[in-house]
């Protein structure tokens, strides 16, 4: 969007609240300033030239992970207004810009498949926030979207710290009857990549499933401390 037209929003936006006493926020406007970039074709980490990468001492469950960007303002706080403020519109923006990036990226038989949320949290947060990504990552890729996996309720990966987050059990996933996803291509989403365990989980679950290949589009990725810390 060219900026005489963000101009224009941020005005409507400002005249809006004040003389109508409402807000309404514009997913556009929000993410004012917000620039895409790539990190690590692997891990999705951002690359710092003069350090290694922490995946050289990491095993990596897919071949690749498209990211929109660090998990940093505007976007970390777009991702919690989208999950937390139930913002559908925010979420159908950061999944079309994910859809965008992956177009031509992946190959054509790509299923995406959404994380799932378990059916509780689903009902108290009043938004299934990967499930609006993978929509619209799926109309602007044009690849198709499968929920092909279940969850059940485990404390939020959020609400943990980093060393808590890689205790994820095993079974706290798994395929849905009828997934049928032999010989696929997957494509994995999820809002933010932090140790990456719930991608892991989901990701075996797949691989035991008998599918092909696993990538990974996150909106954003957590940069974790590094220091010569094993991840
Ligand atoms: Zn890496």
């Amino acid at each position: 969007m060219n900026s005489a037209t963000n101009r224009w929003l941020v005005l409507l936006d400002h005249l809006i609240e004040d003389w109508v006493g409402m807000v309404l926020p514009r997913p556009v406007v929000a993410m004012q300033g917000f620039v895409q970039e790539d990190g690590c074709s692997w891990c999705g980490e951002t690359i710092h030239p003069e350090e290694p990468c922490p995946c050289a001492t990491r095993r990596l469950y897919w071949t690749r992970v498209f990211r929109l960007g660090a998990y940093a303002p505007p976007l970390s706080v777009s991702i919690l207004q989208g999950k937390y403020a139930a913002w559908p519109e925010m979420l159908a923006l950061l999944g079309t810009l994910l859809g965008r990036r992956i177009r031509g990226c992946v190959p054509p038989n790509t299923v995406i498949v959404p994380i799932p949320m378990p059916l509780i949290r689903r009902w108290f947060r009043r938004i299934d926030h990967t499930y609006i990504l993978a929509v619209h990552a799926s109309k602007a890729s044009g690849l198709p979207m499968r929920r092909a996996l279940w969850r059940r309720e485990t404390t939020p990966q959020a609400a943990k710290t980093a060393s808590g987050r890689k205790l994820l059990p095993r079974n706290s996933m798994w395929l849905r009857p009828l997934a049928r996803m032999q010989g696929r291509n997957v494509l994995l989403i999820d809002d933010v990549l932090t140790t990456g365990k719930t991608l892991e989980v989901a990701s075996s679950i797949l691989q035991r499933a008998g599918t092909r290949s696993i990538q990974v589009a996150a909106v954003a990725v957590t940069e974790l401390p590094r220091k010569g810390k094993k991840l």
